[in-house]
């Protein structure tokens, strides 16, 4: 088996077709991998803009790259995803997290008319790995790649924010940690639509009380101190994309505010509870997170 891992760069556009911006891509980067975590290939092409007129500054910045430099590239995009999917055959595709993954999937519908990239047949999202064999990451916080790289004292050669730097510097990370076993748990098979269902889905807080999906059986807390369960004191009220309500305890009277995350993701349902004692400062509140699905 051989994987490749992508990165992209893309340029913030205004399409008038779409009366949108989208995420234009200007460079694609990837190295090929063995299963010896050997690098056997590598992949680099710039795009030429159809859409963008100008370069983002932020991203002109952050890349180095002129929009003059894109206008004088060889291919546009349909030229350079079929050099890619060329380069990529029956490889696992991996990214880190699915951003690019959206990026491409976009991009592929906006020139080809087509809503599915159907030259990949493997996925994995190379972020969820780290995060899991790493230890970290939440679904509030996720793990960035320069952070990983931090993590493992693994730094970048080259130009940074450039697709085969990134690239390049995903697979130092994996290399370090590839436990092939556990990679493979990690693989999907991308040819179904169940694979762009789950891509595609917005996850959201919910924040009307009266959701259906808001299960009230779940939104209890138990004493910090002594682990009794705790009275409700009032009402739930929508606060900052989270539901708060003063509680109580009825053996040692601890009084404390519950907070309830309820968000709507494709797996289901995710309950996050917070506890926020009233006697800690807003800085370092002492809180206490558990999660619990409801499929
Ligand atoms: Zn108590």
């Amino acid at each position: 088996m051989t994987y490749v891992i992508l990165d992209l760069e893309w340029n913030s556009a205004y399409s008038k077709k779409r009366r949108k911006y989208i995420n234009e891509i200007f460079e694609f980067g990837a190295v090929k991998i063995d299963d010896s975590m050997n690098v056997i290939d590598s992949f680099s092409m710039l795009v030429r803009p159809q859409i963008g007129k100008f370069m983002n500054p932020y991203v002109k910045k952050l890349t180095n790259v002129t929009f003059e430099e894109l206008q004088e590239a060889e291919n546009t995009y349909t030229e350079a995803i079929r050099a890619f999917a060329d380069f990529l055959s029956d490889s696992v595709l991996l990214t880190w997290s699915t951003s690019d993954l959206l990026a491409l999937l976009d991009n592929q519908h906006y020139f080809t008319g087509v809503g599915k990239l159907s030259f990949m047949k493997r996925y994995c999202d190379l972020q969820s790995y780290c995060e899991h064999i790493l230890g970290v990451g939440s679904a509030s916080r996720q793990l960035g790649l320069s952070t990983c790289a931090e993590l493992m004292n693994i730094t970048a050669d080259g130009e940074q924010h450039r697709a085969l730097t990134d690239a390049q510097l995903s697979y130092k990370c994996l290399k370090k940690i590839f436990r092939k076993h556990v990679l493979e748990e990690f693989i999907e098979d991308s040819t179904d639509d169940e694979f762009y269902r789950k891509l595609t889905f917005k996850s959201k807080h919910i924040t009307d009380i009266r959701n259906p999906l808001v299960d009230r059986s779940k939104m209890f807390f138990d004493c910090p101190e002594c682990s009794a369960r705790c009275v409700q004191k009032s009402k739930w009220n929508v606060k900052s994309r989270s539901f708060k309500a003063f509680f109580v305890c009825p053996e040692c009277k601890n009084e404390f505010a519950g907070q309830v995350f309820v968000k709507q993701k494709y797996e289901g349902v995710v309950f996050t509870k917070k506890i926020i004692e009233p006697e800690q400062p807003q800085e370092n509140e002492a809180s206490k997170t558990s999660e619990n699905n409801n499929q």
